[in-house]
């Protein structure tokens, strides 16, 4: 296969993808009072809504529908305020009343959109051509053709309408028929419409598309947009024994744990308007921290409470027609999101430049194999007879509900980046990466709040970037559990941003604070460890090194440069290692010249 990209000079990948998060945060299920608590033991935490005993009657998780509106919120959505909930029919034992309740056309959040700072080699994956005007037609293009992914035609569409009433849809807008409002005749409507949507693409709302802008420097910045975000309810946990890697096929039996069952889940989907796999990465990455931010959920990859899949087509480039897509499951980390669909865009590429189809399938990202494999074929589009749920009354979300939600969103990673580089005056990517973590957030602050803004401050945010990740990997244990306190980082920084110890001894410190607890300044005074930076004391050295090394003086004065690292090290030899290499350096530049 080719590299990702050579690929990508001659093939556009268009790029959607759908996150679910679990709202782990909240006590309560979805539709009843259990407690969601998935590590208990198994179907404990179960009741009869829940189980979807008959006459049993859902009620809904008021602080739900609030973690909801602050993601739209805080992912700059327009908060509907009047949706309902649905019913999705399916049948299987993951979900025992057979339908799972989720939204209809109306989601509670609609339309925002996140920008995305791409930079560094994640940068480059976005070629030359894939800016400027190009990319703007692309974009509308793509907008305009995808199925289920139009922002033109969720605005227009009723909510209330059931399945079946989907050709009350205006031909224009049938090229968006949301996935959720799929009906009967949705292939081919659908089909016509794109079509014909293409055609009047002057007629398409082209204001918010989201075109890359490039900076000097090879970053450039690109907005991606947020079709919706919508409620619905997790299925149960379905646990196959004796599978390969604990799947269905050739599994001995299949045990199910009802805990999970109904755990309020918010569904976020885009527009197709990422362009490489890197792109997708990041705007996971960027969700992940918005989430945790607002302290919705627990954001775990790991653990399945955040799950990505993302949905990637080829179309050459200047083509204005979408390729049949693909979706890809399993993307279970970051590294997982961009290798699958690195993966995934360079098969199609081999494969439709053989001659061959891209056939719509859902496909398995296998990391340990490098690949993705088939799960099902997708024939036509799911039938799942969407209704608007008769248990549950439409919502009508007052201007008061959404201020108060609006007023309990903390300040969101983006605003705390540009504060800390401002104010701190540290690195914008150092900023950015504490900024995502809210306890990270709060350890920083305390602790460069001790020091001054600048060196020092950077300093700190060094510690906290490169020795702290470390440190917690290889002790096993999260911040909070480490005992560090932000005072002796602070103080730890102050040390190295003088040049009273090197970055080497920095490292030691780092590690005997965090096993003793004691203060830097105390470690450094026991171990003999801080650097000499009195010029009187260091001169003595210099002078030594000098009459010693009279040939390597003649070479410098010579004007070989490179001697001078010699007669550093020989200072700091002579000075058992305590001098400061920098001011050993200058003194010794200065007796040179
Ligand atoms: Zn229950």
């Amino acid at each position: 296969m080719k590299e990702l990209s050579e690929v990508l000079k001659d093939w556009e990948a268009v790029i959607g993808l759908e996150i679910h998060t679990e709202l782990t945060t909240l006590d309560t299920k979805m539709f009843c009072g259990c407690k969601i608590g998935h590590d208990d033991e198994p179907n404990t935490n179960v009741c009869p809504v829940c189980l979807g005993l008959p006459g049993a009657l859902p009620v809904p998780n008021e602080r739900a529908i609030e973690y909801i509106v602050k993601a739209g919120l805080a992912t700059n959505c327009e908060i509907q305020k009047h949706s309902m909930f649905y019913r999705k029919h399916y049948f299987y034992p993951d979900m025992a009343k057979n339908f799972q309740t989720t939204q209809g056309p109306v989601a509670f959040a609609m339309h925002g959109r996140l920008d995305l700072e791409v930079t560094g080699r994640g940068a480059a994956e976005r070629p030359e051509c894939a800016f400027g005007d190009a990319e703007a037609e692309s974009l509308a293009s793509a907008s305009a053709n995808a199925v289920g992914l139009s922002t033109a035609m969720s605005r227009d569409l009723p909510e209330g309408m059931a399945s079946g009433a989907g050709s009350s849809v205006k031909p224009d807008h049938a090229g968006a028929v949301s996935t959720m409002s799929q009906n009967d005749s949705a292939p081919e409507e659908a089909a016509e419409g794109a079509t014909s949507a293409l055609a009047g693409m002057s007629g398409y709302d082209t204001a918010n598309l989201a075109v890359p802008v490039r900076h000097e420097d090879g970053s450039y910045t690109v907005p991606i947009r947020i079709l919706r975000i919508h409620m619905e309810e997790d299925a149960a946990k379905m646990v196959h024994v004796g599978g390969e890697e604990g799947r269905i096929g050739g599994a001995a039996e299949s045990l199910i744990d009802y805990n999970r069952c109904g755990t309020p889940l918010i569904e976020l989907v885009t527009e197709p308007d990422l362009r490489t796999p890197e792109e997708a990465r990041l705007f996971m990455e960027k969700l992940r921290r918005i989430f945790l931010t607002l302290g919705i959920s627990d954001c775990s990859m790991e653990k399945g409470s955040m799950r990505c899949d993302g949905n990637v087509s080829l179309r050459r480039r200047g083509s204005s027609k979408l390729g049949t897509k693909t979706e890809l499951k399993n993307l279970n980390s970051f590294k997982a999101l961009h290798d699958g669909l690195a993966y995934e865009i360079c098969r199609q590429a081999e494969v439709l430049e053989e001659g061959g189809e891209i056939y719509q399938e859902t496909r398995h990202w296998e990391p340990s194999r490098k690949r993705t494999v088939v799960m099902r074929t997708k024939e036509t589009a799911d039938d799942y007879r969407l209704f608007p749920d008769p248990d549950l009354a439409p919502f009508d979300l007052s201007d008061a509900f959404i201020e108060h939600c609006r007023a309990e969103i903390p300040e969101l990673p983006d605003a705390k980046r540009d504060r800390y580089e401002r104010d701190f005056g540290i690195k914008r990517a150092d900023a950015e990466q504490i900024a995502g973590d809210p306890e990270t957030a709060a350890f920083f602050e305390a602790a460069a709040g001790a020091v001054a803004a600048g060196k020092e401050a950077q300093t700190v945010a060094n510690l906290i970037v490169n020795e702290l990740p470390a440190h917690l990997r290889a002790a096993g244990c999260t911040l909070a559990e480490s005992g560090l306190e932000p005072a002796q980082v602070a103080s730890l920084a102050k040390l190295l941003a003088s040049d009273a110890i090197s970055s080497n001894q920095g490292h030691e410190v780092f590690e005997a604070m965090a096993q003793t607890g004691d203060d830097p300044e105390k470690i450094v005074d026991e171990r003999g460890m801080r650097q000499v930076s009195d010029t009187g004391a260091l001169q003595a050295y210099v002078d030594e090194v000098l009459a010693n090394c009279p040939d390597q003086a003649q070479q410098y004065r010579d004007g070989n440069q490179k001697v001078l690292g010699f007669l550093v090290g020989q200072c700091m030899r002579a000075s058992k290692g305590q001098g400061n290499p920098k001011l050993f350096n200058e003194l010794l530049r200065q007796a040179l010249s």
